[in-house]
């Protein structure tokens, strides 16, 4: 069985994975896959170049500050981009899967509706914390001004509407508990994968 965890920018997508990971479940980080996949994947690396310019590469290492201000300040060029990276994500992160011997993994992504990898997935979990306490833990973490959080929140899909397309919402928005929230889902999720291969 395959699972999804995501959440908006600070909402503790990684804490929470951590925690499963924890509890024995093998975690794919799909930004950190993608940063990788960018620097190994051949095909990739060749569109990348074809579509933003030889100066996306430096000695075949991924030049990412260049590519960032192709694309951070251009929507269309950010979705173009997005539409060759995702897709090799979304094949790289199926044969991890396919590799892992637990009863469920699961793949952590901010974009994981955007980016289409959902309709691959058995269910996904949705991380939820209120804005405001997701600006704070994004400006302390990377030091961004508020206003630049807030460009990278207006980015991503709603929050509301994302947590309406989850399966199972962890609330990570420090009146709940995490660690027992997380042990509870391990539970739910591990009945629900044994239900799956008797049924
Ligand atoms: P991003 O998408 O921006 O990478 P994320 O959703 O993966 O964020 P985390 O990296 O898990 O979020 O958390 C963001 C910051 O908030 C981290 O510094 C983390 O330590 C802190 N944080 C997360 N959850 C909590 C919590 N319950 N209590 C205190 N700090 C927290």
């Amino acid at each position: 069985m395959n699972i999804g965890l995501t959440g908006g920018i600070g909402s503790g997508k990684t804490t929470v994975a951590k925690i499963f990971e924890l509890l024995g479940v093998p975690v794919y980080y799909a930004d950190d896959a993608a940063k990788k996949i960018m620097n190994e994947d051949e095909e990739l690396k060749d569109a990348i170049q074809r579509q933003f310019g030889e100066e996306s590469y430096h000695n075949g290492e991924l030049n990412s500050a260049y590519l960032s201000t192709k694309v951070f300040s251009d929507p269309l060029q950010l979705e173009i981009l997005n539409s060759l990276v995702h897709p090799a994500t979304i094949r790289d992160a199926a044969t991890w899967m396919t590799r892992q011997k637990t009863s469920y993994t699961l793949k952590e992504a901010a974009l994981i509706f955007e980016s289409g990898s959902a309709e691959h997935l058995d269910y996904v979990i949705g991380v939820y914390a209120p804005a405001a306490l997701r600006i704070k833990r994004a400006m302390d973490r990377n030091h961004l001004t508020r206003e630049e959080v807030k460009q990278r929140m207006d980015k991503q899909l709603d929050e509301d509407m994302k947590m309406k397309l989850c399966d199972f919402i962890i609330y990570n928005d420090e009146q709940q508990l995490l660690i027992p929230q997380v042990i509870d889902l391990h539970k739910k999720l591990l009945d629900l994968s044994k239900e799956r291969q008797h049924g």
